[in-house]
């Protein structure tokens, strides 16, 4: 397999590995467009990162930020180390790595697997950029405030009107319930949807009339895991695929969803928090069961959108608007376009994104 595979019309503009025998740094980057702007995607901190998936990264970046109209392309970096070494230690391989990307100056580092602001905010010490920082450092806490689970919520609320469904009193389920996952769950009860089923890493739970979201919250805040949760009924966490809802929110693993188990699910509508939870035969079969896939990179670009904004100098709730926005003007332009041209969502999606990296790519002259 050669590294030319993945190169086609609209990248990558740039490829760097990096190796450190100083620090025993590892790393690699991979710029894959800059059409809109400079690029901004996230550091992954992983021991089994490859190339390939920097380069699919990249790429998911590219589309997502010309999706959600953002002034900037697509990149990603990875370190091929493990995220949970010593705190000094890691903090030096972070810096080691932002004194290798510092002229780089059309990409622009953000938090992600086995990072978060706290490196960030060595990065931007470094090189000047990075997003996603410390409050102190003019960031938005976007995890803490929940920009992706809104932005689903968003999402959501166009697509329930394509489905004929009222998101008041209509039964949702979230795998995973981290910082996606809770969030999306209360700001979609804020809306009177009702939690059903939920699980995290260490399992799974179901409850037909709905948990209190509150007191789940609160076990979570404590330390807490689902499978130690007081209210509904401990399922077996591949059972979770089948609970039967409205609304399937996976918001953890890639691959979650496939030709051998899509079958077992009883939904409506699958919102994709988590980046390629579903392959693609299995959101074909969704398709053909009825099913409406909002695909990732529309569905969770809050968090992306949250991080420009905070990068051109904006605040919180100017944030949240933008998110609202861009979300819902996609979602909607998507669905109907979906409607009259019979197309997935994800394909007509994907065909908007092309379109948009294409026409920022006619500014752009060599010499
Ligand atoms: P997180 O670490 O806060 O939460 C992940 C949750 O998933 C945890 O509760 C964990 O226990 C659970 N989990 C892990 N393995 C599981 C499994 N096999 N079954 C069920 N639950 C499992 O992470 P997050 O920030 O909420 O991100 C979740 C997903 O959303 C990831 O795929 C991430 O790439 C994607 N995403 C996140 C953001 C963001 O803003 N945080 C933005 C876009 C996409």
């Amino acid at each position: 397999m050669t590294d030319f595979q993945f190169v086609d019309a609209l990248g990558p503009e740039k490829v760097l590995e990096i190796y450190d025998p100083a620090t025993n740094l590892h790393a690699i980057l991979v710029v894959d467009n800059v059409a809109a702007g400079p690029a901004i995607g996230g550091l992954r901190m992983a021991p089994d990162v490859s190339k390939q998936e920097c380069f699919r990264l990249a790429r998911a970046m590219t589309l997502k930020n010309a999706m959600a109209g953002l002034a900037h392309g697509g990149g990603k970096s990875v370190i091929a180390a493990d995220p949970n070494m010593p705190e000094s230690e890691k903090v030096r391989l972070v810096r080691a790595f932002a004194h290798a990307i510092k002229d780089v100056l059309d990409y622009i580092p953000g938090p992600d697997m086995g990072t978060n602001e706290l490196y960030m905010a060595h990065v931007r010490d470094v090189t000047g950029r990075a997003v996603g920082l410390p409050v102190e450092l003019g960031g938005i806490p976007l995890d803490e405030i929940g920009a992706t689970g809104y932005g689903l919520s968003v999402a959501l609320s166009i697509a329930a009107e394509f489905s004929n469904l009222d998101l008041d009193g209509s039964s949702i389920v979230v795998q995973g319930f981290g910082s996606v996952g809770q969030h999306a769950a209360r700001f979609l009860a804020q809306q009177g949807a009702r939690l059903v089923g939920v699980s995290d890493s260490r399992g799974a739970r179901t409850c037909p009339d709905g948990f209190n979201l509150e007191k789940l919250l609160e076990h979570k805040r404590q330390g807490g895991g689902v499978a130690d949760f007081s209210d509904g009924e401990l399922i077996d966490s591949e059972e979770l695929l089948a609970v039967p809802c409205d609304v399937w929110i996976p918001a953890a693993r890639p691959d979650v969803i496939r030709e051998d188990n899509v079958s077992r699910m009883n939904t409506k509508i699958v919102a994709q928090g988590a980046n390629i939870p579903a392959s693609p035969q299995a959101e074909q079969m969704l398709a053909g069961q009825g099913v409406l896939v909002i695909p990732d990179f529309v569905a969770n670009a809050g968090g992306v959108i949250c991080a420009a904004v905070e990068y051109h100098g904006g605040n919180q709730s100017q944030a949240m608007m933008t998110i609202s926005d861009r979300i819902s003007a996609n979602v909607r332009e998507m669905l109907e376009r979906s409607a009259t041209e019979s197309l997935t969502p994800r394909a007509v999606a994907t065909s908007i994104a092309h379109e948009r990296v294409r026409s920022a790519m006619q500014y752009r002259h060599t010499g």
